[in-house]
């Protein structure tokens, strides 16, 4: 996995900004980086072997997804999964889904959650080149109350001063940003999705601590009171977000707070349910929220509240590589394909807090690229056929039959 330098000629770019497409554009990479984008008839005079042929299709900027578990891997069943694990299973797993998230043009995640600092370790391990993978935002242990969701995946603390404590240990473990759990959730038994979870004043000592260490902090909240709590605590992004009304969406335009509404999982659950071994208490709990699910991502488009696309990956037949797939379902849902591919790209950039490295095609921008067969702008379906990948200038997979010895094959 040679950084390498080459010319991506006849490409329509879509840019990541929500600019129209510009047909036969070229790209130069140099080294880790984006050095030039342009009309093809100006392009620098290049060697031919430093050629790439794009065959007219599309590029964009290598795909975001804000919410993943590379720890896990859709079983049906997740605690069963959990009480079975052991650290080096978990660990191997972990690298198996960045691959396939990799090669399917993610080339950025934000992991929302992993026991034992597995997902900070492998972030590490792939800036190394040790393995393959995406770039990775690492939350590390999400911090839930005593008992509360996702729990064996997290650090139990409650009252401001364990609260404190929690996310600072988090940080000193390598934590690259804070997930805190403001309501219960599906996945976890004993809970309700919309019961509210840690207080107000305990979420906005996560919130304090994240900002102080110049780390952003996101929260799973699904109930309204959960959200109304992580909105005045001043936490950066809701994942799933599923009570959004007029108040809570006036709040969070106005701190420009983001939604990873996350539909992928909840469609997973109820698709599949119980008959392919998913527990009857998960599934009841995904059904009972999915109507309100809609409507609050419904509302969240209409209020221009900040969208970025994310997935939770890893719960129930949500796997890794699916990020086109929640792209679908967003525009089914109300965005347009071109503000999909924003929420997957710039805003997703913004919401990591990255967007001066990535998330949109500019000169001097790391060189993630990712380049799809057809028109995502006219078919969102368009960013599952991906030909090309690469990431920090560096190609992890080329279907292109045409192109110059420049460009190898991935390892
Ligand atoms: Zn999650």
């Amino acid at each position: 996995m040679t950084t390498t330098s080459f010319l991506l000629r006849n490409v329509t770019v879509v840019d990541g900004t929500g600019s129209a497409p510009v047909p036969g554009q070229a790209v130069v990479v140099e080294g880790r980086r984006i050095a030039w984008i342009g009309p093809v008839d100006s392009a620098p005079s290049t060697a031919p072997e430093h050629v790439v042929d794009g065959g007219g299709r599309t590029v964009l900027p290598g795909l975001i997804n804000c919410h993943v578990h590379l720890t896990h891997d859709g079983t049906p069943d997740l605690m069963a999964q959990v009480a079975t694990d052991t650290i080096p299973i978990v660990t191997l797993r972990a690298a198996r889904a960045a691959r396939v998230t990799l090669q399917s043009g993610v080339t950025t995640v934000r992991d929302c959650g992993a026991a034992d600092e597995v997902a900070v370790e492998l972030a590490k391990a792939i800036e190394r080149g040790m393995i393959p993978g995406p770039r990775v935002q690492a939350a590390g242990r999400v911090i839930t109350m005593t008992g509360g969701h996702g729990h064996f995946i997290g650090r139990e603390a409650d009252g401001p001063d364990e609260v404190r404590k929690a996310t600072r240990t988090e940080i000193k473990a390598g934590a690259a940003v804070i997930k805190v759990m403001a309501t219960g959730g599906v996945l976890t038994p004993g809970v309700s999705p919309t019961q509210t979870a840690l207080l107000p004043e305990e979420l906005a000592v996560v919130a304090q601590e994240a900002h102080n260490s110049g780390r952003r902090v996101t929260t799973h909240a699904i109930g309204r009171a959960g959200i109304h709590n992580a909105l005045l605590a001043g936490i950066d992004s809701i994942e799933h977000g599923f009570y959004l009304d007029d108040e809570l969406l006036e709040l969070a335009v106005a701190q420009g707070t983001f939604l990873v509404p996350t539909i992928l999982a909840v469609d997973g659950i109820i698709r599949n349910g119980r008959a392919q071994g998913i527990p009857g208490w998960v599934v009841e709990k995904a059904e009972n929220e999915a109507q309100q699910q809609r409507a609050s991502f419904a509302a969240a488009v209409a209020s221009g509240m900040r969208i970025a696309a994310g997935t939770d990956a890893g719960t129930p037949f949500n796997g890794h590589g699916d990020l086109a797939l929640e792209l679908a379902l967003m525009v089914e849902h109300g965005l347009t394909a071109m503000q999909a591919l924003v929420a997957a790209t710039r805003s997703a950039a913004e919401n990591l807090g990255l967007a001066h490295e990535i998330g949109t095609l500019e000169v001097d921008r790391l060189a993630d690229l990712v380049l799809v067969d057809g028109d995502p702008v006219a078919d969102i379906t368009a960013t599952g056929r991906v030909v090309l990948v690469v990431k920090d200038g560096v190609v992890h997979r080329n279907e292109l039959t045409d192109t110059g010895a420049a460009v190898p094959k991935a390892a």
